[in-house]
């Protein structure tokens, strides 16, 4: 956790800098796997991805850390678009499911399909939770709990950094 703080930290320097952005539209190019059309089941390698994720998202999205609350990009963001998987490009979740949320993460109450994530048993830091994964490349993505509003009663529990938005594109 301690490790994972300094990454931010160093994070938000480099944000300040203006240099964030080209770093990671760098480590997107070279991530060869990535693709919002294919849905073929990716089966990569923690060192083949270690070599291709910026480490905020390999710390999160591989070894299931979880981001500082409050503090991730998409915690207060109500634009309308698609979320995917930050790993791979896989479609996850529509704006329209994103709801308001004091909890510190965004948060929403539907994936944007059935397969889209998956579900596995977390017992964890001593509590009983479910885990939600990407279905297409396994990376962890946040968890899932059953205090959510209408129409499912879920929250879909999301770090930040294992999301990529687009928004919708407005024709006038
Ligand atoms: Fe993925």
């Amino acid at each position: 956790m301690k490790k994972l703080k300094k990454i931010f930290l160093v994070s938000s320097v480099a944000l300040m800098h203006g240099n964030i952005t080209a770093q990671s539209a760098n480590f997107k190019t070279k991530n060869p796997y990535y693709s919002k059309t294919e849905t073929a089941k990716l089966k990569v390698s923690n060192a083949e991805w270690k070599k291709i994720l910026k480490p905020e998202l390999y710390q999160v999205a591989r070894e299931a850390a979880t981001e500082t609350a409050f503090t991730g990009k998409f915690y207060e963001f109500d634009e309308k678009g698609t979320y995917y998987c930050a790993v791979c490009g896989n479609a996850l979740f529509l704006s329209t499911s994103k709801f308001a949320t004091t909890c510190g993460w965004p948060s929403f109450y539907e994936p944007i399909r059935k397969n889209s994530v998956i579900y596995k048993k977390d017992n964890s830091l001593n509590m009983e939770r479910t885990e939600v994964l990407c279905g297409r490349c396994d990376s962890h993505l946040g968890h899932i709990f059953d205090d959510g509003p209408a129409p499912t009663g879920k929250r879909f529990c999301m770090n930040s950094v294992c999301l990529d938005f687009v928004p919708i594109v407005k024709n006038n």
